[in-house]
């Protein structure tokens, strides 16, 4: 997409720090990482989220990320990292190109992931049930 920052980037239009590439996927530092060595990695392809990439392309986009996140972590000196994936606006995602973030943790580095809340009485059988509706037919 002509408007899109990351394929500006791939298409070498605006600079990036490179880190990995092969024919169809790259990785760059993210310009403000939650640790050194936040890592995005994108499709060439241009796809608005990750729902909207084929099956395919997701798996592939997985199988990159699980090939250079070790790699990644030992250049920091990290041993475990989180990923990350914002699929939509209210989970946060702002470029609509779609990326997996690779985020080096260290010990007491600070992040804090994921506040969490309990279920109301009853609530967590709705959903539950909700959900198995809708999967049902995969
Ligand atoms: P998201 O909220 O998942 O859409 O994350 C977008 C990420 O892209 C943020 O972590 C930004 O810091 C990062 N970002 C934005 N522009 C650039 C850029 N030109 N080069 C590298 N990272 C970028
Ligand atoms: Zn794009």
């Amino acid at each position: 997409m002509s408007d899109c920052i990351f394929c500006k980037i791939v298409a070498g239009e605006i600079p990036c720090t490179k880190v990995y590439e092969d024919s169809e996927f790259l990785a760059f530092l993210d310009i403000k990482p939650v640790n050194p060595g936040h890592v995005l990695v994108i499709p060439k392809q241009h796809y608005n989220d990750f729902v909207s990439m084929p099956a395919e392309q997701a798996a592939k986009l997985y199988t990159v990320v699980h090939k250079i996140a070790p790699g990644i972590i030992a250049a920091v000196g990290a041993r475990a990292f989180n990923l990350g994936l914002n699929n939509g606006a209210e989970a946060g995602q702002i470029i609509f190109h779609t990326h997996v973030h690779i985020m080096p943790r260290q010990l007491k580095d600070g992040l804090v992931l994921w506040p969490q809340r309990e279920y109301t009485e009853g609530e967590r059988d709705i959903v539950a049930e909700k959900i198995k509706e809708n999967l049902n037919n995969l």
